[in-house]
């Protein structure tokens, strides 16, 4: 497959062109960016384990019936990907209380929920992604309400995939961020990336965070954490 001229680059990629209109390569790199951009970085083969989780993880849900952009990995930073509109919808879901929930509803990390909690921003740097709720969604036509239904039976599919997957590897799941967008045709399909950078994924038996949260709150290790929680995958994927 030809690499054409980068279209697009963002926080932590590229995106190149393909002789295909409908393919699209993603190159994974090792910058890392939090609140928004303010904070910048790099965090050494952050790229090659983003680049790597994502795929094994697409490829996964892929078996369970979730259809993705995940083409074929082509190098160890660098994936074919189908080309989709993103939906401006970030969906989170939440499976333990952390980050921004915390701090907006004033509890402890950690507490567990019975159901988990679906949440949508919009994405939108300039307004720092605010929280909306569906009824937002329809009114400024960022997805139909047929396509919001998609988009919540597929994220709570997909956590309870990667939870299970996740706790085979001694990981829990805390949260996640995913995006939507739509193929040519219409059809909606995961997109983005599922890898540290997106998930709270904290050592099922000490607590111990590996994830991006040990660069945006400085707690070090921050390496060291992704190359474990590779460890930790590559240990169980397929
Ligand atoms: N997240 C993300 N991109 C964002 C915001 C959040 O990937 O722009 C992920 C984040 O890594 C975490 C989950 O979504 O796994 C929930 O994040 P939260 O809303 O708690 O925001 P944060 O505390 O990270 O600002």
């Amino acid at each position: 497959m030809q690499k054409k001229e980068q279209i697009y680059e963002g926080k932590a990629k590229k995106v190149f062109a393909t002789d295909d209109p409908e393919l699209l390569i993603v190159d994974y790199k090792d910058d890392a960016t939090a609140f928004n951009g303010q904070k910048k970085g790099t965090i050494a083969g952050k790229g090659v384990v983003n680049n790597r989780m994502s795929n094994a993880l697409m490829r996964l849900l892929e078996k369970k019936g979730i259809p993705t952009h995940f083409v074929r990995e082509l190098s160890e930073r660098e994936t074919l990907v189908k080309r989709v509109r993103i939906v401006p919808l970030e969906v989170i879901v939440r499976n333990l209380s952390a980050g921004s929930f915390s701090k907006r509803y004033g509890v402890e990390e950690g507490i567990p929920f019975e159901m988990p909690v679906i949440e949508f921003s919009y994405k939108n740097d300039a307004l720092g992604d605010p929280l909306l709720n569906t009824d937002h969604a329809l009114a400024l036509k960022l997805a139909t309400a047929e396509e919001i239904g998609i988009i919540r039976s597929y994220s709570l599919q997909i956590d309870r995939c990667l939870q299970s997957f996740w706790g085979e590897c001694g990981v829990t799941l805390v949260d996640f961020k995913l995006e939507f967008g739509r193929t040519a045709d219409g059809t909606l399909i995961l997109a983005d990336e599922i890898s540290p950078d997106t998930c709270r994924l904290w050592d099922s038996a000490t607590g111990e965070k590996l994830d991006k949260d040990r660069f945006r709150r400085d707690l070090g290790g921050v390496e060291e954490a992704y190359a474990e929680i590779m460890r930790r995958l590559e240990a169980h994927a397929e």
